[in-house]
């Protein structure tokens, strides 16, 4: 993909925007992007730089992208209480590859994905839990009530602790001031070269590893790093990755959301809103709890991976109610006109309170307590859901558990 109207090649030192950014390192890429830790000369602070490929389609998405990150910036709310990833600058960055419209981000730590692993993919203590939810809960309101935005692709990928570690340190290279040139021989002498194999080798299992667990819509890979970051975490965290957010009054794709946490309505084509969002918010609430994914769909002999996705919904929260099953553009496809599933005619029901009790060995007590705060948010009918605002009044998310955290 380092090729013309692909990613812009970088090496540490490299400066951009006429010399105020300085690359340091890799923190991650996606599909459209490669994102670096850069030094800002202006304000003596690291920044996240996001370089976009340069092909028409990528600097459209980033123009995107932008307009929607521009327009967030511009709230009234003060900016650090949003949860909510702020675009400081941005800028155009002409390379061999063409010309690379560049997002310059704060800085933000591990995803909640890399959270979940730290923590052995078996749930994060329920505390920890509640101050994540709360921080997205405060994210998703502001994108909502204030600026009409539905984030439409929410996963643990798309949301960054707050590190409170210096972005200077690293595993393999241990100095903590900024580089503020490009270092002597940077490609080609062999120590780098032998470093950057080891970086190589240890981001292709990480990509491996991350690329494996899920078919979203668009893929994405952090650099390897050590979990140290994890240790100094106080919990808050900001929602990124606005590549796929849309305006409730201009959307644009019909097909949104990460498989998993894709909501049914979505599968359906019934038509969506803001509380698309809030379907994913409590599927990555489950899976931080818990360590695994609350839907995980295939496709099987004789039925699709939606069909299956839709399956597995009803066990979990019981028969779709017909009018809902009937009514989606897609329907058709899946249901009967009594609105039972075509091809998985049997249901294994488990509800959410006995999963988390009989699977995951909860107390009754939090089983109970934790799915009363799920499922208003599961409900079929979108309507129904709780907004984010009225979620923040849950008593779930203000109880306090005796175990510490
Ligand atoms: P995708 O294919 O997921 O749409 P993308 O090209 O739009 O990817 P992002 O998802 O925005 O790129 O960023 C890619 C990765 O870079 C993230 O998964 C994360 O690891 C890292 N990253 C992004 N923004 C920041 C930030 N503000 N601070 C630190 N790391 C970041
Ligand atoms: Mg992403
Ligand atoms: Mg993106």
């Amino acid at each position: 993909s380092y090729r013309k109207g692909g990613y812009h090649a970088v090496r540490v030192g490299d400066q951009f925007a006429g010399g105020r950014y300085i690359a340091q390192r890799k923190l991650g890429w996606g599909h459209f992007s490669t994102v670096w830790l850069a030094y800002d000369t202006n304000t003596s602070a690291y920044v996240a730089l996001k370089i976009q490929k340069s092909a028409a389609l990528f600097v459209q998405a980033a123009r995107h992208e932008i307009e929607i990150l521009s327009s967030i910036a511009d709230g009234t709310t003060p900016s650090n209480s949003k949860c909510v990833a702020q675009l400081i600058d941005h800028f155009k960055h002409t390379g061999p590859n063409g010309q690379h419209l560049c997002m310059v981000l704060e800085f933000l730590g591990d995803s909640l994905l890399r959270l979940t692993k730290h923590f052995h993919y078996e749930g994060l203590p329920l505390n920890r839990v509640r101050d994540i939810c709360k921080c997205i809960l405060i994210g998703l309101d502001y994108l909502h009530r204030e600026h009409c935005i539905i984030h439409t692709d929410l996963k643990p990928e798309n949301i960054l602790l707050v590190s409170t570690i210096d972005p200077a340190k690293d595993p393999v290279r241990s100095g903590h001031t900024p580089v503020l040139e490009r270092p002597e021989g940077n490609i080609n002498s062999g120590v780098t070269s032998l470093i950057e194999k080891r970086l190589k080798r240890r981001a292709r299992r990480a990509v491996a590893k991350i690329s494996g667990r899920s078919d979203s819509i668009i893929g994405t890979g952090e650099a390897p790093k050590s979990d140290r970051n994890i240790d100094a975490i106080d919990v808050r965290c900001k929602i990124v990755d606005f590549g796929n957010a849309c305006w409730a009054d201009k959307k644009i794709a019909v097909e949104i959301q990460t498989r998993q946490y894709r909501a049914p309505e979505v599968i359906l084509q019934a038509g969506y809103s803001f509380s698309v969002d809030m379907w994913s918010f409590a599927c990555i609430a489950f899976e931080l709890a818990t360590g695994d994914m609350l839907f995980t769909p295939k496709v099987g002999e004789g039925f699709s991976e939606d069909e299956d996705h839709l399956a597995l919904m009803m066990e979990l929260l019981g028969k779709m109610p017909r009018k809902i099953a009937t009514t989606g553009a897609k329907s058709k496809d899946f249901f009967d006109r009594h609105g039972d599933l075509k091809r998985i005619r049997r249901l294994k029901f488990w509800p959410l309170n006995k999963l988390l009790v009989d699977r995951y060995k909860f107390s009754g007590n939090d089983a109970h307590e934790f799915s009363e705060f799920l499922l208003p948010l599961l409900d079929f009918a979108p309507e129904k859901r709780p907004t984010a605002q009225q979620c923040l009044q849950h008593p779930w998310l203000n109880c306090k558990d005796s175990t510490p955290s």
